[in-house]
């Protein structure tokens, strides 16, 4: 691509003086003007092209300006742009086909919103409503959205300020062996104490009191989470016992980020409720959803459902969810995705542990991979606090930095890289990426105690 800097220039100027930015201390950002992108690469106004190992925010599973996708786009876009959540129209009934066709078990109801958090937002008070409870659990270690409920069930730090209205939202540890909050020594022991804590906290909260346990099948941007074997449908059972709603996010697992099109199909584990958004058409338009099963779906089978959005199932959006599906299957996009977890992400990111030694831990499957970067690896002592901002951070933002310098967009939250490239990345992309991050990590290594 040419360069364009006075073009560059000019989206810069008028963002900063007219866009207000997520999550951000505005005068603080400087925001990189992006001129165009395809596949796994986007570009700037001054010829720079990076290597998207960011998938955006882990949302651009196909990649960028996949070609169906944009026609199926443009040609929904001369066909029937909009038109109201209560009338049937094809592209809606189609990808709520593809969707239920593929989401685990019995699940084969849709309904529609425009993102994440608003899929979590309904998926709680379907359950509520089904149940005739109000708490609902969530763990510590997750992000669910930055709407009310969604942001009240995160665990981390999001949640802080945001911590206000709602109410009945109660937090457990779900399993996480490397930084164990029961002091087990191996998985077989964190699932089952992790089991046992979650038993006692339904147990003394009232079991009758309970609504639903929301957990992300594979935790995403609190730290690309496995659960061991066991976990999944040990919540299940403890869901089934006490005649609670067992919803799984799967917002960022979901759409074959895992190397499945569920995470959930890795443990042969059916939820109630699953909400997905993200990789369900790559957000090349905003959409979401929960899937949903027979069960509740009878709960508002003569009774009204208290929710709805002026854009639930936006033409749009789903004639973009039909064609990145088909072009998925088609193109065996899922497949590619776990075969470049098992052959290279896996394998490269273990080979650079044992060179970088502030890597304490590699985890992930599929195009879903973590580095948890520490300053020691005997005591784990995170490279940068929990929580972390300006000088304290300045590890983590010193190695983005060494990333972005040599063509590559890294996602990094907390004392973590993830490694969460499109399922369409091939493997030399994927190595070439790897390589980068070889020679950036040894700015990391110079913070190693
Ligand atoms: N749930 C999970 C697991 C997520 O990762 C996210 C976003 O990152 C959300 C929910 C919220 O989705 P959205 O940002 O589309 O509202």
């Amino acid at each position: 691509p040419a360069a364009d800097p006075a073009a560059g220039q000019a989206v810069k100027a008028a963002d900063r003086a007219h866009v207000f930015h997520s999550w951000s201390a505005q005068a603080l950002i400087d925001p990189l003007a992006v001129a165009g992108a395809e596949g796994s690469y986007f570009w700037d106004y001054e010829g720079n092209r990076y290597l998207d190992f960011s998938s955006q925010l882990v949302n651009t599973n196909i990649g960028h300006q996949h070609p169906k996708v944009v026609a199926a786009i443009q040609e929904q876009a001369g066909k029937l742009c909009t038109l109201a959540p209560g009338f049937a129209v094809e592209a809606r009934s189609e990808a709520a086909r593809l969707v239920a066709q593929r989401t685990p078990g019995d699940l084969d109801k849709i309904f529609f919103t425009n993102g994440g958090a608003e899929a979590v937002e309904n998926a709680v008070r379907m359950a509520r409503l089904h149940t005739g409870r109000q708490k609902v659990l969530s763990t510590y270690r997750s992000y669910h959205g930055a709407t009310g409920h969604a942001i009240a069930l995160t665990g981390d730090p999001r949640r802080w300020p945001n911590d206000t209205g709602a109410t009945g939202i109660v937090h457990f540890w779900g399993p996480h062996l490397y930084r164990s909050a029961f002091h087990a020594e191996n998985e077989g022991q964190e699932c089952e104490r992790a089991l046992a804590h979650l038993e006692q906290t339904v147990a003394f909260e009232g079991p009758g009191t309970i609504a639903a346990i929301i957990l992300e099948t594979v935790v995403g941007t609190a730290g690309i989470l496995v659960p061991p074997p066991g976990y999944l449908a040990g919540v299940r059972e403890i869901c089934d016992r006490y005649g609670i709603v067992f919803i799984l996010d799967e917002v960022m697992a979901g759409f074959g980020r895992t190397g499945e099109w569920f995470a959930a199909d890795h443990w042969g584990v059916v939820p109630d409720l699953l909400t997905f958004a993200k990789g369900v058409n790559s957000g090349y338009v905003p959409l979401g959803g929960v899937a949903i099963s027979p069960r509740i779906a009878a709960t508002f089978a003569e009774r009204p459902f208290p929710g709805g959005l002026t854009y639930s199932g936006h033409p749009l959006a789903c004639a973009s969810a039909v064609a990145t599906i088909n072009a998925m299957a088609e193109e065996g996009i899922v497949e590619n995705a776990k075969l470049i977890g098992e052959s290279v992400l896996g394998p490269g990111l273990r080979e650079l542990a044992e060179r970088h030694p502030s890597v304490g831990e590699v985890r992930g499957l599929g195009v879903f991979w973590a580095l948890d970067l520490v300053r020691d690896r005997v005591t784990r002592e995170p490279l940068v606090p929990y929580n972390a901002s300006g000088a304290a951070n300045a590890p983590m933002a010193e190695l983005a930095t060494a990333c972005k310098k040599r063509g590559l967009w890294p996602f990094t939250n907390m004392n973590r890289f993830h490694v969460v490239p499109p399922c369409t990345v091939t493997v030399e992309e994927a190595k070439a990426g790897l390589a980068v991050l070889d020679e950036a990590l040894t700015v990391a290594d110079a913070h190693v105690n």
